[in-house]
């Protein structure tokens, strides 16, 4: 499981998020609410190991995340953990192909077992038959699906997603969260969502809600 132990964090004098502690198993889709400022983002940057807690703990299964040193982190995470942001990163250089095959490199995978799982995603996405494109010629919707093939390409045991869909249009917002959820409860893979929307975290089995940097 993805879990936060009393996690606080100041940023300089001022403290965002005040002992907060959550849990998400494989195959659980949890949504996180929240005015803007409340924390959401911090808190999901926390749990990824993208920054670290002034206090608690952050596990990434039996991985205590918090206390590993940069690159052992790194490796850790590409192993344990998705992540889709608001707008994507992908790498304008690659095609939609290499983007996602590139987190299956990175691990252990073989590259023709790479190529067959990033094909594989692609085609879920259905973005297969532009696969040997450019991430800078798709539109806003294909580019956060391409994001969501990628974070879900090397099987993250759980996928932090910070507001997936913030940027799209009403349907596009519908296909793009309707394939994350698909995707991942079919991998059972934990989900984290923070969101606004109110039909995308109506899906989620649970809903934590943060106000003022406590859950
Ligand atoms: P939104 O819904 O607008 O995205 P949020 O809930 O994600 O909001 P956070 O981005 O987590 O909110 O920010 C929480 C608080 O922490 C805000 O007051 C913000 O100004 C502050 N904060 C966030 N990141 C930093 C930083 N790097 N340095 C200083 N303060 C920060
Ligand atoms: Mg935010």
């Amino acid at each position: 499981a993805l879990q936060a132990v009393c996690i606080s964090h100041a940023f300089g004098g001022t403290q965002v998020l005040h002992d907060v502690s959550l849990r998400v198993e494989p195959g659980e889709v949890v949504a996180v609410t929240g005015p803007s400022g409340s924390g959401k983002s911090t808190l999901l940057h926390l749990l990824g190991g993208l920054d670290t807690p002034s206090a608690g703990e952050v596990w990434w299964a039996d991985v205590r995340a918090d206390q590993l040193a940069t690159e052992q982190r790194a490796r850790q995470r590409a192993r344990f953990l998705g992540l889709v942001f608001q707008h994507h990163y992908l790498l304008e250089d690659l095609s939609l192909l290499d983007n996602v095959r590139l987190p299956l490199l990175l691990g252990d995978a073989a590259p023709q077992a790479a190529a067959e799982r990033a094909a594989h995603l692609l085609d879920r996405v259905g973005l297969m038959d532009r696969a040997a494109e450019r991430p800078g010629i798709l539109s806003g919707g294909e580019r956060q699906r391409v994001a969501v093939a990628r974070a879900l390409a090397a099987q993250p045991r759980a996928l932090l997603a910070d507001e997936p869909t913030g940027s799209l249009d009403r349907a596009n917002a519908e296909r793009v969260a309707g394939l994350l959820l698909e995707l991942a409860r079919e991998e059972r893979t934990g989900v984290l969502l923070v969101t606004h929307d109110e039909s995308l975290s109506a899906q989620a089995d649970r809903s934590l809600h943060l106000l003022d940097g406590h859950l």
